[in-house]
């Protein structure tokens, strides 16, 4: 019998109907192995927690029901294992019912993984059980500076190399991001200095770029990251702008997936992708590589929020692929079945022991292939990564380190 008082209560869940059933517990979301298709078990997270049904899929899908049927209640020991999920969206990849064509049950190729634990995390926000602690004095400080590391809002362009002025419009737009300019400033440094090498000048819209959003919306504090969006939105149309280039992954897939949705429309410019830049620049002769990496075997690690949130896995490979002297190679989990690094949902900063487990599998990957490089793409897959591989003697690059 259903309680109509919790049910009101499941705003984010409610709006998405028929979707919450699509369902029909078979399992694979567990351990599928398809040596066919290069997929080797599915969920980072079951493997280092109890194991239990909530940790995965399925058990997720479960819960989700009986709180819209009334059978269980959103409470604190509820959150605290809803919010160990990095959000990868590995078992969206292998769930039938989200990606089988042939699929014949009205609502199964619906099925959302990663949207339906955003809106329970979002309902649990609204309860008062989440995000977890960690996750709230990060965020009440984008609140307040716009950014979830606790520094100044006025630093966010103090990386900038000297004697570097960049418009502040224009139509090509280059978006920071967070983690860039405040935790790794040699990165978006050099990448800017790529692409003023090639005879770009993107504008930047300091002081007018905050916080993408993307980590208030992983944890549920919806409001937070609609407020930051259309923020953001509004100063780059204002800006002038008609491309928005973006290196980090995960303010990639917020504005290229998120912010269309959160602003109800199409938005005013196009989002693109630095290696998408970077790979145009390279056949036009324009840039080049490192030749420095002789005998080096590359491997590439997709982020999750870039490869199977957003589909893009080619472009960063093609980079790494026109390196001369090198071996790329691929790790045997790839593309859609890439296993996570582990950083993602809001794990890296509210669970770290759970985050750096699972970062010891991925670069176990990398070794079990031999390779002496991991190149990725994603500023928390590299931090998070790094705090494993460089123990192990691997190094962890950014794909600009390859320029
Ligand atoms: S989420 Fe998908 S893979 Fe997991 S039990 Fe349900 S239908 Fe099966
Ligand atoms: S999104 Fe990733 S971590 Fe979360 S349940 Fe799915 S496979 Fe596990």
């Amino acid at each position: 019998m259903a309680n109509t008082q919790e049910i009101g209560k499941l705003r984010n869940l409610k709006k998405l109907g028929d979707l919450l059933y699509g369902c029909i517990a078979c399992g694979d979301c567990r351990t599928a192995v398809r040596y066919t298709v290069g997929r080797y078990k599915v969920c980072p997270v079951l493997e280092h927690t109890p194991g239990f049904e909530p940790f995965f899929a399925r058990g997720k899908m479960q819960i989700v029901r009986g709180l819209i049927e009334g059978r269980l209640k959103l409470s604190q020991e509820l959150a605290n294992v809803i919010y160990q999920c990095t959000t990868c969206g590995d078992c969206h990849a292998t769930c039938h019912q989200s990606m089988d064509p042939n699929i014949n049950l009205s609502i199964g190729k619906y099925l959302d993984h990663t949207k339906i634990y955003e809106a329970l995390r979002a309902d649990l926000v609204d309860a008062g059980y989440g995000p977890m602690t960690r996750h709230r004095e990060i965020l009440e400080w984008c609140k307040k500076e716009h950014n979830p590391y606790m520094e100044l809002h006025q630093n966010r362009i103090s990386w900038m190399p000297e004697g570097v002025d960049l418009p502040s419009r224009g139509e090509l737009v280059f978006f920071m991001g967070c983690t860039e300019p405040y935790r790794q400033p040699e990165i978006i440094r050099k990448t800017i200095k790529l692409l003023l090498f090639a005879g770009m000048r993107p504008a930047l819209i300091h002081p007018e770029e905050y916080c993408c959003g993307s980590v208030a919306l992983r944890t549920g504090m919806r409001d937070l990251a609609e407020e930051l969006a259309l923020h953001n939105i509004r100063a780059l149309r204002d800006a002038g702008a008609k491309e928005v280039v973006v290196h980090c992954a995960g303010c990639y897939r917020t504005l290229k997936k998120d912010y269309p949705d959160i602003y109800g429309k199409e938005l005013p410019f196009k989002v693109v992708h630095i290696t998408e830049i970077l790979n145009r620049l390279l056949v036009e002769g324009k840039l080049m590589l490192r030749e420095d990496f002789k005998n080096g075997r590359l491997t590439y690690h997709d982020p999750c929020h870039l490869g199977r949130h957003c589909d893009f896995y080619e472009p960063p490979r093609e980079i790494i692929k026109k390196l001369s002297g090198v071996e790329f190679i691929e790790m045997k989990r790839n593309r859609t079945a890439a296993w996570c690094c582990g950083a993602g949902g809001g794990v890296k900063s509210a669970f770290p022991n759970l985050a750096e487990k699972i970062a010891r599998v991925r670069v176990e990957d990398a070794k079990e292939v031999g390779a002496n490089y991991i190149v990725t793409v994603c500023p928390f897959c590299e931090n998070n990564l790094r705090s494993v591989a460089e123990k192990e003697g691997i190094p962890v690059l950014d794909i600009v380190d390859l320029f």
